[in-house]
């Protein structure tokens, strides 16, 4: 970057604020949107109110105060049609530069008899060009700075080669490479640069799909141990479950089963709604492995939700006669040691744990089936590093609602299997939005059904360090115990607990030893109490959608109508966006009409899981716009992939996904 000129230390490390660290950075970093069309005008044409540009000589200028704040700089502007005065806000320092006899270029409107100004250039035309690309900037890096350096780079452009075979560049009507980075730095009509973004992004797709066909192709040459068909432990786990399987539920074990039937290792993602029922057909994969005589393994993103599971499991297990045990790094290096030996042994048949269980001194004995729970956390590294050293079935959970189309697109090496629908004995839960001054109220509605023999969830505010959490949750137990809640069972829950402890917590809540349970955000994921009805969020306006999403899902579980009450300061005082969130949650409990609320509301970058997945790389890509792009590179990357070696896409493919070690992989 220093060899820019202009570019010293200081602005250096902005740039790299932004994420730009190099020339390519730059090319990379695509505006958000353009300045629309505004025609040239006379001076003596300008009109009250409307987008503008003109062209002129500084005739005089200078500044003066307007209010405590404001510091206006004027500029006498004269085009020989007539004079305007030109006015900015906060920039004294062009003082010196608007000299008289300055040639000015300004956009803008005429407002109150001066021209206020939005852009301008002194030289070149840029800023005030027709369709001029508005960049994400910062605070120390200004839009102008941007659009220079990027100006400044922009003729290296011609000399990129262009990865993608002619043939199919023509058949998709793509523009070269470098066109589009033209088009998208400095489009010469509407529509231009959005034209030059699409070619962009079909290439960073491409290069996606192409890392996935090849993580499929891996799949094709390794071997899983083939299952056969279910048998009589299935049969007696079946008979055992207090419900009825749903249709999708039974529609996910058929196909599961037709995947464990073959040595070819199953990868599949089973997606389904928080509460919809994933860990049956989970623990239904895991069996199928210990009934043909191998073992299965579990694996939870967090520490308490692989605990969660692992109550959930071992209870069913038990009745079964099935051995199972919890691997964490939390165990004590004495107890660590002694699981690992039985998961060599083969006496521990289902192991469920975090990550540690793939890491390198773990050995199965006879590894069949693996289940991921939400994978998305996991991302595409781990995808792979679970199915290297053995080649176990891959069954893949995530509760993140990502329509179909786009699930099959994204993680084009998994299949997938759907849990549409709840089981429909459920109630959608009962959501309201109460405001502070009335949660005496809502204390007291709680009260009802503690003495109905229900149970309750109080989630505490967020508050940024876990330790304050930790805190403010013993705080609110304390503050219940003694206040509204006095009299009931109450528990406590946040990270800050030992395993162990938090296990028992949980043991006591499911036992109904506990009638409250005070916790923070640890119960997002995994916890299961039926009983459990309503739940209650302190300062609600303070949580993401997902997470209240995820939050609400620990209550409407069994066949009782549950609460949801989102508790906030009153409504005026909240931001916009945390309004239409707790508007969006009482409206409606359907997971994907929340995640495109939470798209519309914090924009394409947040999209759902991307972060974790590795898609935060994408740049150009609009998942949702995108979903025909997705296809077409989809297609074009299967069609590539046989060829692959040597061309410059592998380059491409090679310097994107290092961290994937793709000599693994191939
Ligand atoms: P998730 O998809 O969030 O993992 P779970 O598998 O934890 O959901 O299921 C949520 C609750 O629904 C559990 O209490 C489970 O026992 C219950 N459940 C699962 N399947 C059914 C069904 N077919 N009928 C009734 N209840 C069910
Ligand atoms: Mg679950």
């Amino acid at each position: 970057m220093r060899d820019l000129p202009g570019v010293g230390a200081t602005l250096e490390h902005s740039l790299a604020g932004l994420g730009l660290r190099s020339a390519g950075d730059l090319l990379g970093h695509p505006p958000f949107r353009y300045e629309p069309a505004a025609p040239e005008r006379s001076v003596a044409e300008l009109m009250i109110g409307e987008e503008a540009t003109i062209e002129g000589e500084v005739r005089q200028v200078g500044s003066r105060r307007s209010g405590r704040r404001l510091t206006l700089v004027e500029a006498l502007v004269s085009d020989g049609t007539g004079e305007v005065s030109c006015v900015w806000f906060n920039q004294t320092w062009l003082l010196e530069k608007l000299l008289p006899g300055t040639r000015l270029r300004a956009r803008g409107q005429l407002r109150r008899g001066s021209f206020a100004v939005k852009a301008y250039d002194l030289g070149e035309p840029r800023a005030t060009a027709d369709n001029a690309p508005v960049y994400p900037a910062s605070e120390e890096v200004s839009l102008k700075r941007l659009r220079g350096l990027v100006e400044r780079v922009l003729p290296l452009a011609r000399e990129l080669p262009d990865p993608l075979p002619a043939s199919l560049r023509a058949r998709l009507g793509l523009p070269f490479r470098s066109d589009a980075l033209f088009a998208l730095h400095r489009p010469e009509r509407q529509g231009q640069g959005e034209e030059g973004r699409r070619r962009l992004a079909f290439d960073e797709l491409l290069v996606f799909q192409l890392a996935l066909a090849r993580i499929a192709q891996d799949r094709d040459s390794s071997e899983a141990p083939a299952l056969g068909a279910p048998g009589s432990l299935i049969k007696s786990y079946l008979a055992a479950l207090p419900f009825r399987l749903t249709r999708h539920q039974t529609a996910a074990l058929v196909e599961i089963d037709g995947d464990l039937a073959g040595s070819r290792p199953m990868q599949r993602l089973l997606q389904g709604d928080v509460g919809s029922g994933k860990t049956v057909v989970a623990l239904y994969a895991l069996l199928r492995a210990v009934e043909a005589g191998y073992q299965g393994a579990l694996m939870a993103p967090t520490e308490t939700l692989a605990e969660q599971h692992f109550l959930t499991v071992e209870e069913i297990c038990r009745g079964l006669g099935v051995e199972c045990l919890l691997l964490t790094s939390a165990l004590p290096a004495k107890e660590h040691a002694a699981a690992r030996a039985r998961i060599a042994s083969g006496e521990a048949q289902i192991a469920i744990g975090t990550h540690a269980l793939i890491q390198k001194e773990v050995q199965f004995w006879r590894l069949a089936v693996a289940v991921v729970d939400e994978q998305h956390r996991f991302g595409v590294e781990q995808r792979t590093a679970l199915s290297e050293d053995h080649s176990p079935h891959v069954l893949h959970m995530s509760a993140t609602p990502i329509p179909r189309t786009l699930a099959l697109t994204l993680y084009g090496d998994l299949e997938v299997s759907e849990i549409a629908a709840p089981p429909a004995a459920r109630k959608p839960v009962v959501t309201s939005w109460v405001f502070e001054d009335r949660s005496a109220e809502a204390y007291r509605r709680l009260r009802k059904h503690l003495d109905a023999g229900r149970q309750v969830y109080v989630v505490c505010p967020l508050v940024e360090d876990s330790a304050g959490q930790a805190r403010a949750a013993e705080q609110e137990a304390e503050r219940l115990r003694k206040g509204e809640l006095a009299g009931y069972q109450i528990g406590c829950m946040h990270g800050r607990l030992r395993p162990a402890d938090r296990r028992e917590i949980m043991a006591r809540f499911k036992a109904r030893e506990l009638d409250v349970l005070v916790a923070t955000t640890v119960i997002e994921v995994g916890v299961d109490v039926p009983n459990a009805t309503v739940m209650i969020v302190q300062e609600a306006d303070r949580f993401g959608l997902a997470q209240l999403h995820q939050l609400r899902g620990r209550v409407g579980r069994g066949a009782e109508q549950s609460y949801c009450l989102l508790v906030s300061r009153p409504k005026e005082e909240l931001s916009e966006p945390a309004q239409r969130r707790l508007e969006a949650l009482v409206r409606t409990s359907d997971g994907f009409e929340l995640a495109e609320v939470d798209l519309e509301i914090r924009g394409e970058g947040q999209l759902l899981g991307a972060r974790q997945s590795g898609l935060s790389d994408f740049r150009f890509t609009r998942l949702r716009a995108d979903r025909a792009l997705l296809e077409q590179a989809r297609a074009a990357a299967r069609e590539l992939a046989p060829t692959l070696a040597g061309s410059p896409l592998e380059g491409e493919l090679k310097e994107r996904f290092a961290e994937l070690e793709l000599g693994e992989l191939a």
